[in-house]
């Protein structure tokens, strides 16, 4: 009997949930349509539909038109149920997006900085995320949580930051420095931008995705079968640490010859300023160098765009993804490397990989790993709320 009333109530948790997510994926749907998808009688799901409109979870909006059969009420998520901030904590900058509980955009904004001390940037962080919330007036009531992609390892639970090696940090407890009163989610940035490109940007519907994020080091985040892959201790996807030259440059991770000390925003700038002497010089000014045709810049380009590839091809022969994209400021050059990465990849990579892979550069500016975490708060109070 008791088994019984535990099954019961399962099953009425699956269904209203089975309910909220087909709502959230539909963006619109109809009662009819929700009915039909999932299988379950026009009852059930006009007493789940009751339910969740009567916690503000989801609204009617609007009549399905009419195709001869009866007309049928529409639903959508209640956008102002809650809202998220996605952040990205970038080397240099804090990048962050408001985003309502129909996961739709409200406001983004990003704050640079210099100091990279945990002591600094934190209460910087803290400022920005009342900001952000300000900047769309939200009270703080309706804040359902916190997402914050780092640029680094994360301890097993994802709870605190391990090592950051671009930002210095090393066990920084960011959650609890920030002291606020609301779930904070951490991710690697790699994984962040992978999950914001599946939600947001070129990703949809592709199962098999390597995001390669480039910037002073190089992050890999892995969609593997529509899921983010993690791996055992939550490493994986550091290709930045595959060997290239095994003899070659000592990288920060201890190991010799790493491919991101040959294709990484860092290394471009090693490079121009082993062949020129400048060592002053920034990403972003290196990038206006390589479109005015300096031959310095663009000799490294061809040298970091070569390497880029190689390690490219190495990720498709291990993973057969269906997609890469690449994300980073060096997706402004695209025009520029375009050809020769493909290039590149298609004369080391294995021939049926390539023929069934898609590369793109990110059409998300700098925003992708910041809507992967605005995501990933979205899909845990979903989760937690059936
Ligand atoms: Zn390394």
């Amino acid at each position: 009997m008791i088994k019984k009333t535990i099954n019961q109530e399962l099953m009425r948790t699956n269904n209203k949930a089975q309910i909220l997510r087909c709502v959230k994926a539909k963006q619109v749907v109809s009662k009819r349509e929700l009915t039909e998808e999932l299988g379950l009688s026009t009852t059930t799901v006009s007493t789940f539909i009751r339910e969740l409109e009567q916690e503000n979870l989801i609204l009617n909006s609007g009549i399905a038109r009419s195709t001869g059969g009866r007309r049928s009420l529409l639903y959508q998520l209640n956008p102002d149920y809650c809202y998220t901030l996605g952040l990205d904590l970038q080397v240099d900058r804090i990048v962050g997006v408001l985003l309502d509980f129909k996961g739709d955009i409200k406001a983004e904004q990003e704050v640079a900085f210099q100091d990279r001390d945990e002591w600094k940037v934190v209460p910087l962080l803290k400022t920005f995320i009342h900001e952000l919330l300000a900047a769309y007036e939200i009270p703080w009531s309706k804040l359902g949580g916190i997402g914050i992609g780092v640029p680094g390892v994360l301890n097993s639970e994802a709870e605190t930051i391990d090592f950051a090696p671009n930002l210095g940090w090393k066990n920084v407890d960011l959650p609890a420095m920030l002291a606020l009163d609301k779930p904070i989610y951490l991710e690697n940035e790699a994984n962040a931008g992978a999950l914001g490109e599946v939600e947001y940007g070129l990703g949809r519907n592709v199962g098999h995705l390597a995001y390669i994020s480039v910037g002073m080091g190089i992050g890999c985040g892995l969609i593997i079968d529509h899921k983010l892959f993690a791996g055992h201790l939550r490493n994986a996807g550091e290709f930045g640490h595959i060997t290239v030259e095994p003899e070659g440059i000592l990288c920060p991770c201890g190991n010799r010859g790493c491919w991101e000390v040959y294709a990484s925003n860092a290394a471009a700038l090693r490079m121009y300023a082993e062949t020129t002497g400048n060592k002053q010089i920034s990403f972003p000014e290196f990038l206006l160098k390589c479109q005015e045709n300096d031959g310095h810049a663009t000799n490294v380009l061809r040298t970091v765009t070569k390497y880029l590839g190689l390690g490219i091809a190495s990720v498709i022969n291990g993973l057969n993804p269906e997609m890469v994209i690449i994300g980073g400021k060096i997706t402004n050059l695209k025009p520029l490397i375009f050809n020769s990465l493909l290039k590149e990849i298609k004369a080391r990579a294995l021939e049926k990989s390539f023929a069934g892979v898609r590369l793109e550069f990110s059409q998300l500016g700098n925003k992708a790993a910041a809507l992967g975490m605005g995501s990933i708060v979205l899909a845990q109070i979903t989760n937690a709320l059936t």
